[in-house]
């Protein structure tokens, strides 16, 4: 199974020298495994995976081997920002299948794509795509090609899902855009069940542990909490991803001072476009 994070920042994308090393796309990142892929979500980290497609594929988005399908954790602008220019959102058929939680009576792709339509974007998108929408609710296990993928409710503003996926031999928790401070008794062992023994934990560490007590309640996390966590569950490994985008690469070097006190898990911090092999 092989992770690759295509968007390692939150909030919002930004492009310059000071992020020129671990990249400034938001949330987006595939789970491989057999010739299969999830995504999981389309922040603007979705564009590159884009380009990767372009060149494996002159007919893209026609006629896909393994058309997107994409697992949205929810609908905050960093997590779909992509959707509006992304060419499967725009061609009928190209077969792709968006997974998300329903959050109110209206149609599931009026939700999705409910940013995309005047005045803040040119056309209603809702109306052109032919994307398949899938609801899918925390707790109900679901089957998407070889891979099981349980999702569970995060501790974040509005409906957020945080998923399990294995493909029967390997296994990953997404846990972006959750905070672990105020989680009820019940959520966090409902947490450490899920995170037991995996073999990656994608973590959110928006903010460093210094600037954390501003953004109590803001529904993100830190490097420490990920180590304690990593401390309780024992995972291979933990990359610590959703960064905010305020940071320079030269801070993000330093957040590497709080690992190492978890000695059976390999910490890294995430980049854009790097991989991890499980
Ligand atoms: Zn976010
Ligand atoms: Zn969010």
């Amino acid at each position: 199974m092989k992770v690759k994070i295509y968007g390692c920042r939150g909030s919002i994308p930004v492009s310059h020298t000071y992020c020129s090393r671990y990249g400034g796309n938001t949330s987006c990142m595939t789970v491989e495994s057999e010739g299969k892929t999830l995504i999981f979500d389309a922040g603007s980290g979705l564009m590159v995976w884009e380009q990767e497609m372009k060149a494996l594929y002159p007919s893209y988005p026609k006629n896909l081997p393994d058309p997107p399908k994409i697992l949205i954790s929810h609908l905050h602008l960093d997590h779909i920002i992509a959707l509006g220019n992304f060419a499967p959102s725009w061609y009928k058929d190209s077969g792709m299948t968006l997974y998300t939680a329903s959050r109110d009576e209206r149609p599931l792709v009026n939700q999705i794509f409910g940013a995309f339509k005047p005045p803040y974007w040119p056309h209603d998108m809702s109306k052109m795509t032919g994307a398949k929408c899938v609801e899918i609710e925390c707790g109900k296990q679901i089957q998407i090609d070889h891979f099981t993928v349980t999702p569970f409710l995060a501790n974040h503003s509005d409906i957020t899902m945080s998923y399990h996926i294995t493909d029967g031999k390997k296994s990953v928790v997404h846990l972006l855009d959750s905070e672990i401070n105020g989680m009820t008794t019940e959520m966090y062992d409902g947490l450490l069940n899920y995170c037991m023994n995996v073999d990656l934990i994608v973590f959110d560490a928006a903010y460093s542990d210094e600037d954390y007590p501003k953004h109590v309640g803001w529904g993100h996390s830190t490097v420490r909490q990920g180590v304690e966590l990593a401390l309780k569950t024992n995972p291979r490994a933990m990359i610590f991803a959703h960064l905010s985008q305020t940071y320079t690469d030269y801070e993000l070097d330093t957040w590497a001072k709080h690992f190492g006190q978890a000695p059976d898990t390999y910490f890294l911090m995430a980049r854009d476009n790097s991989e991890l092999d499980l």
